[in-house]
């Protein structure tokens, strides 16, 4: 990866979900803008990992392991990152589930739940945490998808939860202004664990491919370039806006 600013010098960058994947992503392209990191996810093992691969390229990490669900752990994630740095810059809430490939209409309440609690819940606890460190001039970056324009039907209930997100990065951007920008960005497909089901599919993938101007997938690294932009500097004055990275599949005018 080739980059050329340091628009992170000084500044401490939380990702949570972000042992693999676009959130590992964000945080090695962040990280290698100067931003201190914290790591997170459910286990020990890929927080320790991820936190090697980053100190291994000499970027300044510290892992914690946070469930999203867990308010413990959402806790002692800001606990962590204030001792160790006194205050917070960046968060990007990156965490999803996407538990079901059920109908709305068929899917068990217990998932419902599961997906507002994941999905949009979470995101909220952890800013009301996070809120009295985030420094003047910090940023916040959630991440939607594409199918938050057009829920797919084998992921219907989860795209509704991204078009939440769509709403959430309005709502809080002004709350939270003039102190702190709130933006989104909505990946297309990207070839990580989590989209497995659909990308290892070649007849599947091909369609995506097809139907995507650009005629590929996603990488982690177009994701992690959209985010540092829209938590940079760079993106000063951007807030309440979302940023469909998708190669030009169809989103709004
Ligand atoms: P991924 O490669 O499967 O990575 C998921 C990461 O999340 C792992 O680090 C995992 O580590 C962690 N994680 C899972 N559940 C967690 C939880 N409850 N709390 C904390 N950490 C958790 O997934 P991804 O594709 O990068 O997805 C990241 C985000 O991008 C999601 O919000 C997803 O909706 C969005 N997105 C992805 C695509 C795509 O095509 N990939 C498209 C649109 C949007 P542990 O197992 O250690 O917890």
């Amino acid at each position: 990866m080739k980059v050329k600013g340091k628009r992170f010098e000084g500044k401490v960058a939380i990702v949570t979900a972000s042992t693999q994947g676009i959130g590992f992503g964000i945080a090695e392209r962040i990280g290698s803008e100067g931003a201190s990191i914290v790591i997170s996810s459910r286990k020990q093992k890929n927080v320790d990992e991820a936190v090697g691969k980053l100190r291994s390229q000499g970027i300044d990490a510290i892992g914690v392991v946070c469930h999203v669900s867990n308010a413990e752990q959402r806790k002692n994630l800001i606990q962590k990152t204030v001792q160790k740095y006194g205050h917070i810059d960046v968060i990007v809430s990156n965490a999803a589930a996407n538990p079901t490939t059920d109908t709305i209409l068929e899917t068990q309440e217990s998932i419902l739940d599961k997906l507002w609690d994941v999905n949009i819940k979470t995101s909220i606890l952890l800013l009301q945490a996070a809120a009295p460190h985030l420094r003047k001039g910090s940023s916040v970056v959630f991440i939607s998808s594409i199918s938050a324009y057009q829920p797919e039907a084998s992921m219907a209930m989860y795209g509704v939860t991204k078009t939440a997100l769509l709403g959430l990065t309005k709502a809080l951007a002004t709350e939270m202004a003039p102190n702190t920008r709130v933006n989104c960005v909505a990946p297309g497909f990207v070839p990580t664990h989590f989209a497995d089901f659909l990308t290892s599919n070649e007849v599947v993938r091909n369609a995506i491919e097809d139907r995507t101007l650009l005629k590929r997938l996603g990488t982690t690294g177009d994701m992690a370039a959209a985010v540092a932009f829209l938590a940079s500097d760079d993106a000063a004055y951007i807030t309440g806006e979302t940023l469909v990275v998708a190669g030009g599949l169809p989103s709004r005018l």
